[in-house]
């Protein structure tokens, strides 16, 4: 989320580089108090200035969701704690895209994980929606692990057993390995490239 003026891109710029460090996915941008609408005139003024979340896009090469205008209704609505949605502002209408564009933006049904079934302390398969059926061992995964304690860590255990599994979302999968290590997020898509090569 930024704002349109350059002192507010140089903000996101470095939460960007933050989030990527940290292999937090970004799935796009979103850019509030981009225009202020005129009552009863098509008309837009751009207090902060034009195109700087489309401009982050680029540079990230991720989608821009939307652009949110400066609107009255927008207070209004908050202060007497009733929903915007009842209103046809357009800053409600901009909401909608954002959230339109959002939902696009998750991987197809065919890329998400049905079941993942735990074999033995060191393997496991995962059930893809489409079909696929792929195995892993712990260990490769662990050898191949995003987090920042492993990625400084230059010899990896060989004989890693894991201690649990979870779901992120519909993102990928996070696991706790006997190595101590449990910080590493790894997505669907690289599941299924290391899962298609073995
Ligand atoms: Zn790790």
């Amino acid at each position: 989320m930024t704002t349109p003026q350059e002192v507010a891109l140089l903000d996101v710029r470095k939460a960007a580089q933050l989030f990527r460090q940290l292999h937090i996915p970004i799935l796009g941008i979103v850019e509030n108090m981009s225009y202020l609408s005129i009552p009863g005139s098509e008309e837009k003024v751009y207090p902060f200035g034009k195109g700087g979340g489309q401009r982050l896009s680029k540079e990230f090469g991720v989608p821009l969701f939307g652009e949110v205008p400066l609107d009255a209704e927008l207070c209004r609505c908050g202060d007497e704690g009733k929903s915007l949605f009842e209103s046809d502002s357009v800053c409600a209408a901009s909401f909608l895209e954002i959230v339109k564009k959002l939902i696009h933006s998750f991987p197809t049904p065919g890329g998400e994980i049905k079941e993942i079934i735990q074999n033995t302390p060191y393997t496991f398969t995962i059930e893809w929606r489409d079909g696929n059926i792929f195995h892993y061992r712990f260990s490769d995964l662990q050898r191949r692990c995003p987090c920042a304690r492993c990625e400084s860590k230059k010899e990896r255990e060989q004989a890693v057993e894991v201690v649990s599994i979870t779901r992120v979302g519909t993102y990928g999968l996070k696991f706790a390995f006997t190595s101590g290590c449990s910080k590493g997020i790894y997505p669907c898509h690289l599941l299924r490239q290391w899962g298609e090569a073995l």
